[in-house]
């Protein structure tokens, strides 16, 4: 499990949304330790001639950010967080390194 999971208000730590209000995370790519947040970073791509754009065309989509650009927002304390777990016999959970309240499990 990663630090960062789907649906946490990240925020981007480097590049050019990095001054920007904190966003959500809409999907991790797990196996390149990157995420989609909506609405930032977002890359030109450009479609080739398909059914649907008879010449091509030019959409907005946000492209991969490493995950170690990013940094949680605590829901409670709201501040940009570190994440630390804390480890029971049963579970594992992510918290919030500053005021060690629960980061939720990104549903
Ligand atoms: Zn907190």
């Amino acid at each position: 499990m990663s630090h960062i999971l789907k649906n946490d208000r990240v925020k981007l730590l480097a590049g050019v949304d990095s001054d920007k209000e904190p966003s959500r995370v809409v999907k991790i790519i797990g196996d390149k330790d990157m995420a989609l947040v909506q609405g930032r970073n977002m890359k030109w791509k450009h479609l080739r001639r398909s059914q649907d754009y008879p010449h091509g065309a030019r959409v907005q989509k946000e492209a991969p950010i490493p995950l170690s650009k990013l940094m949680v927002i605590c829901p409670a304390c709201a501040k940009p967080t570190r994440v630390k777990y804390l480890v029971t016999e049963k579970a594992k959970t992510r918290i919030c390194a500053k005021c060690k309240k629960p980061l939720g499990e990104g549903k």
